[in-house]
């Protein structure tokens, strides 16, 4: 197409008016073509001129950068670049931004939402660091068990020879701690299965306010219950249900060191029940937050760092989600969502 407008250019004095209007129409026709390119892209695209001031932009630019627009960036002028931008308004995204030198000064401005890109990036980034850490912990314990039954064999066979030896009963008591603590944590790592059976939410939970009641007492914690008397049912795994309220009841009781307030809320809607846990404890700030599910990163004074890693997984294989609000100083709402039953079988059949 250039070669021929550069063409037109050169020979326009010479054209008669007949010519020059189907050159005009041809070249009117071109512009809507683009134009109407440029406007259905789903990327924003925006020329900018040698003040930095806006000579066309498609509508993407608004729909992605809000009231702020393309001025909002900073950008280099008549500069090639390409940089990632994190944006909060009018949505959280981030974006691709590229800037090519054009002729005549300006600048040509594209802007890719690689929002979903980078999620699903970081979600499998998580998940082989997850993996490749619950290997390695996992082949650890491992290597540690062999010792650990060739030592309480040897200690077996020291005590039949010395019956009644206090410096072979304490080792004896102390392997088979070790062994305790080796047992428990491979069950963190690898836990079983969920095995699902159609049943109501707040029965495990339930169950674990009873247990903890003492403690709620005990913390000067006020609880705040609000359960429906009716619910859908949904298929879950009882005990692991258990686990996971657990989890969240205790880190929201350790949260709350000078008392609180508790308030724990279950609902339903056309998709999942829904528990929502609330504590006025101190809150989190949004890298805390940001690594909330990753194991090993415990905030407190020997905690594991396990309990949310293990709750996430156990959600997850009900078909669940969990998520967190938190502000530092104020609190932290926890909110787990169980899909219903019929959702789930609708899920399964399509
Ligand atoms: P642990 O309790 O052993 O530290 P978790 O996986 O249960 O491990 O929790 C990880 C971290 O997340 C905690 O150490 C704490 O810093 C933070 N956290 C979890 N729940 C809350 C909460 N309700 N309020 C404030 N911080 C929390
Ligand atoms: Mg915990």
């Amino acid at each position: 197409m250039k070669p021929f407008f550069k063409g037109v250019r050169k020979h326009i004095g010479k054209l008669d008016a007949a010519t020059l209007r189907e050159q005009y129409e041809r070249v009117s026709d071109e512009f809507d073509f683009f134009e109407t390119t440029l406007k259905s892209i789903r990327e924003g695209i925006a020329v900018l001129d040698g003040e930095g001031e806006i000579v066309y932009e498609n509508p993407f630019v608004g729909e992605i950068l809000g009231k702020g627009g393309i001025k909002s960036l900073e950008l280099p002028l008549k500069a090639n670049s390409k940089r990632e931008i994190k944006i909060s308004y009018p949505e959280e995204r981030c974006l691709e931004v590229q800037t090519v030198a054009l002729e005549r000064e300006s600048t040509l401005v594209v802007v890719r939402d690689v929002t979903s890109e980078k999620r699903h990036a970081e979600e499998a980034l998580a998940a082989a660091g997850e993996r490749a850490v619950r290997d390695l912990a996992a082949g650890v314990a491992h290597e540690i068990g062999n010792p650990l039954n060739a030592l309480s064999l040897n200690l077996q066979l020291l005590e039949r020879d010395h019956p009644g030896d206090e410096t072979i009963g304490i080792c004896r008591h102390q392997v088979a701690r070790l062994d305790a603590i080796i047992r428990g944590f491979l069950q963190a790592l690898r836990p079983a299965r969920a095995c699902l059976a159609p049943g109501n939410v707040t029965e495990p939970l339930a169950e674990c306010l009873k247990a903890l009641k003492n403690r709620f007492e005990e913390k000067r914690i006020s609880v705040v219950l609000d359960m429906p008397a009716a619910l859908p049912v949904c298929a879950i795994d009882k005990n692991q249900l258990e686990q996971v309220f657990f989890n969240l009841l205790k880190n929201a009781i350790e949260a709350m060191e000078d008392g609180g307030r508790l308030q724990v809320a279950v609902r339903s809607n056309d998709e999942a029940v829904e528990v929502g846990i609330r504590d006025s404890g101190y809150g989190m700030d949004d890298e805390q937050l940001k690594h909330l599910f990753e194991p090993y990163r415990s905030g407190k004074a020997g905690g594991t760092g396990l309990g949310l890693m293990i709750t996430e997984r156990i959600v997850r294989e009900h078909g669940g989600t969990i998520a967190a609000e938190s502000k530092k100083g104020e609190g932290t709402l926890f909110t787990v969502s169980i899909p219903r039953i019929e959702k789930r079988i609708r899920a399964l059949n399509e």
